[in-house]
């Protein structure tokens, strides 16, 4: 068996967007009774006035910023966001707060059951199957991935390891302890424990993984082949977030992600104007619209993430939209010398030419009236000091050649630079504020 839902994800697209149209003004609806944001948003649109795919980018759409304010309302803590009685409420989560202060998401138990099953696909879909051990290197803490990736697992059947409460060595020796077949992590994480697999004299591709699934940045392609065959196991990616969930996800097929059709309605728009749907191949924000949770309702969620739209036809024989590429955040694209500049095309380029480098950071300051930006690279320990300089000046023409800007490159010694496990934060525009 193929599909995790053969029904669902081999449907016909206008019969999959017929089905998410009747979902959508069922949400809205609910959204508009029994919350007060939406009450208020959603004011003077009526869901009769919803008829089409088209007439729903009438609606405005739901930004980070305004949940903020009406989550400051009572009842404690949910507010405005929450869409129905607080004592239904089972499951508390809530954002990271790396932009601000966080978002709590009440979940009622069907709501957080809608959610786990749309991680079913995610992983039914990365080939995860009952005679897989997962092991999940991280304390799951209030944030929401994690535990849904864990209680997703076991409704297919696998076996899963919390890895919580360990140190990275304690984890390898888990890993090889239970011969856990399995991992979910961040990108970065991925690498640190190779790093450190390594240093230990393992190398990580006799640890025993098959099968890994990486969350929480977006991945270059070059950094998930460089996962492959640190690990000699099959990487895939996939695309979510606290408030929307994990909404799209890659097949064996690894050429890009399918959107969990019909659970989330996901438009992809013009980046400028935020209105029209972009076509196949060019990029835009995906504004994203969970369909069946009831409890944290959210209309035309902005997403912010930068994605190209792909096709809504693969060789694994899905029928559901694809987003080709997840290119980064709209809040990391930034203008540096007035040259428009994304963070993952440094990582792309780190990862595919520079093995070398084990950790690096991008800093963007003012100097004067000029920008400058600076790479900060950690070498190999074991990399001969002779080849230092060469390292350097490969860095710092290749970085000019993908992104048009001259970078000030400076290495720096081993062990000297953050290691993250959750979020990276390789980024520092320090011109703000
Ligand atoms: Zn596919």
């Amino acid at each position: 068996m193929n599909y995790w839902n053969p029904y669902l994800e081999t449907m016909a697209q206008e019969e999959l967007k017929r089905i998410e149209l009747s979902y959508f003004r069922n949400i809205f609806s609910h959204a508009k009774a029994h919350s007060a944001l939406y009450r208020e948003k959603l004011r003077d649109i009526h869901p009769n006035d919803l008829r089409t795919l088209e007439d729903i980018k009438k609606i405005p759409l739901t930004e980070k910023e305004e949940m903020r304010k009406y989550q400051e309302m009572e009842p404690f803590p949910y507010g405005g966001l929450l869409a129905g009685d607080i004592s239904d409420v089972t499951t508390f989560r809530q954002t990271s707060g790396t932009t601000g202060k966080p978002i709590y998401v009440p979940e009622t138990y069907e709501s957080w059951q809608w959610r786990i099953e749309a991680w079913c696909h995610i992983l039914y879909m990365a080939g995860f199957r009952p005679r897989h051990r997962i092991f999940l290197p991280f304390g799951y803490n209030v944030y929401v991935a994690f535990w849904e990736a864990h209680y997703a697992s076991e409704k297919l059947g696998c076996e899963v390891i919390p890895g919580g409460a360990l140190d990275t060595k304690g984890r390898i020796h888990k890993i090889m302890e239970i011969r856990a077949n399995g991992m979910m992590n961040t990108p970065t994480y991925g690498l640190h424990i190779a790093e450190e697999a390594k240093k230990m004299g393992i190398d990580p591709g006799t640890l025993g993984i098959e099968r890994m699934l990486c969350a929480g940045e977006p991945m270059p392609s070059a950094t998930r082949t460089r996962l492959e065959e640190l690990y000699h196991c099959h990487v895939f990616d996939h695309i979510g977030g606290t408030e929307p969930c994990a909404w799209a996800g890659m097949c064996e097929a690894k050429d890009g992600l399918h959107i969990i059709e019909p659970f989330f309605l996901v438009e992809i728009l013009d980046r400028e104007t935020l209105q029209k749907e972009v076509a196949e191949g060019e990029i835009g924000v995906a504004v994203v619209t969970p369909l069946g949770r009831r409890s944290f309702p959210l209309v035309r969620f902005n997403t912010k993430d930068l994605v190209v739209k792909g096709k809504t036809s693969c060789s694994c024989g899905r029928t559901t939209q694809k987003i080709r590429e997840v290119v980064g955040r709209t809040d990391d694209l930034r203008k540096v010398r007035g040259v428009l500049f994304s963070p993952k095309t440094v990582e792309e380029v780190i990862r595919k030419e520079f093995q070398e480098v084990e950790e690096f950071e991008i800093i963007v300051e003012r100097r004067g009236l000029m920008d400058v930006i600076s790479l900060r690279a950690e070498v190999q320990p074991q990399l001969p000091v002779g080849l230092i300089e060469g390292t350097k000046a490969r860095l710092a023409e290749s970085l000019k050649i993908a992104t048009n800007l001259s970078f000030n490159v400076i290495i720096e010694p081993p062990g000297s630079l953050p290691r993250y496990t959750l979020k990276a934060k390789r980024f520092k525009d320090l011109r703000e504020g």
